[in-house]
């Protein structure tokens, strides 16, 4: 593991040679008291060990505030993290209430010397109260003063993260970690790299979160994940990670524990047997469970892909199924199903439409599990397009990155539907918003 400065939200170490440690996020809204503390509950009895709350604007610091109470009166210790987007002044309000702020640099405050002054009292308020932050810049909300000079790359999503850790040396303040999320993995994972080597070159390493953003759900959301995230962990290069999925944040958990365990080399991958010839590998299997099959093989050969030491990968050997039996790799097809899986979440070879799906939050207006999986069945024979499946129409739109589409529920039963950055279609009904998506993108392949 990289050597780096150890940062502390309540009684949690981050960095500094201490245990990977896993986070979500909640997905309830924040002024919905009760939900929130019953969802913050069951997180940490799935194995949270931080959990981030959105804090959409002013109004919403009192229900934060009465959520930590009750969480504390029930006695549950999880460092609460509060996530802040186009409001500097909330960071500020809300940073003496919880552990931990997550600010976006990209949208901190729209001016950017505002943004630095609006920064300079955050630190002043985290000091005071012992509050962590994280700088946590996404690949998708880049500020412009940041793409204008370095474009919309990984070297962009670098320089913001150490213009802003440079604030907080300046200030004399290290309870800081930092992130830099892409759903491009090779992004992701490029970023990366490029921060934790500047940070060596300054000499202040800041402990680092991973994640792969708005990696969309079932197997490719975790496949995606683990790919970006046990690279850099292998490289030892992560302190904290969250696996960020469009399901229930409790189904997080199992991939950011296994990812923690495995790193912590406490579990070993059920990989038999490899053999490779040139750039070809064929690898045997004896997995206990689907799920843990997915994982190994996602973290065995990811970094490999992802670094072309590998081009083609044959799985054998079996898993263990829900019902107890054994399946074959080769028979059942999964075998060739997962190294497709594979190949698409390393970028290699892509045989589907890319998805780019958040998580959904406390911002989240809409069922956005439910709007994933139906543009994912309606749109599957859409190979080399990028489509997202964003949360809300105030964050979503900015953070779709390179998505090709994009469908951004609006709330109120209502949807947005835009042309790379571009809105195509306002306030569309929920239930005809995937047919008038498919008629944009197939008149748009007519041209
Ligand atoms: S884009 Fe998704 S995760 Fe981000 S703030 Fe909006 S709803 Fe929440």
């Amino acid at each position: 593991m990289m050597q780096t400065l150890t940062a502390r939200a309540g009684d949690v170490l981050i960095g500094g040679g201490n245990p990977i440690v896993v986070q979500t996020m909640c997905n309830t809204h924040t002024s919905d008291v009760e939900a929130t503390v019953a969802q913050c509950i069951r997180l940490r009895d799935a194995g949270a060990q931080m959990i981030r709350i959105t804090v959409p604007g002013q109004n919403d610091v009192g229900s934060v505030r009465l959520i930590k109470e009750k969480l504390r009166a029930a006695g549950v210790t999880t460092p609460i993290v509060a996530d802040i987007h186009f409001s500097s002044q909330t960071a500020i309000s809300v940073a003496p209430f919880v552990e931990k702020v997550r600010i976006n640099p990209g949208n901190f405050h729209k001016d950017h010397d505002e943004a630095r002054r609006q920064f300079a009292r955050l630190l002043s308020v985290c000091k005071e109260h012992d509050t962590a932050i994280r700088v946590g810049v996404n690949h998708g909300s880049l500020g412009d003063y940041i793409t204008n000079l370095y474009g919309n790359t990984p070297e962009a999503m670098a320089k913001a993260a150490m213009e802003w850790l440079g604030m907080c040396v300046d200030q004399g303040f290290f309870n800081v970690v930092v992130s830099l999320k892409s759903s491009n993995t090779i992004v992701m994972v490029d970023a990366y790299r490029r921060l934790a080597k500047a940070m060596q070159e300054e000499g202040h390493v800041f402990p680092m979160h991973l994640g792969v953003t708005e990696a969309g759900n079932g197997d490719s959301g975790r496949m995606k994940s683990c790919v970006g995230i046990s690279t850099l962990l292998s490289e030892g290069i992560g302190d904290t990670v969250r696996v960020s999925l469009t399901e229930d944040p409790e189904a997080e958990l199992p991939a950011a524990r296994y990812l923690a365990a495995r790193y912590g080399r406490e579990i070993v991958s059920s990989l038999t047997s490899l053999s490779i010839t040139g750039r070809d590998a064929v690898a045997n299997y004896h997995s206990p469970s689907y799920e843990t099959l997915l994982f190994d093989v996602s973290c065995d050969f990811g970094k490999r892909l992802m670094d072309k030491d590998l081009d083609n990968l044959v799985l054998t050997g079996d898993y263990v199924d829900d019902g107890g039996r054994t399946v074959s790799l080769e028979e059942s097809g999964k075998g060739a199903y997962l190294v497709d899986e594979l190949m698409q979440a390393t970028r290699r070879r892509f045989y589907r439409p890319e998805y780019i799906a958040c998580p959904g939050c406390g911002r989240t207006m809409y069922n956005i599990q439910a709007a994933l999986e139906e543009v994912k069945s309606r749109t599957s024979h859409l190979k080399d397009t990028v489509i997202a499946v964003m949360g809300c129409i105030v964050n979503g739109p900015g953070e779709m990155a390179d998505a090709d589409w994009g469908y951004v529920g609006e709330g109120n039963g209502k949807v947005s539907i835009y042309k790379g950055r571009t809105p195509m279609l306002r306030h569309i009904p929920e239930n005809e918003a995937v047919d008038r998506l498919l008629e944009l993108i197939e008149g748009d392949k007519a041209i």
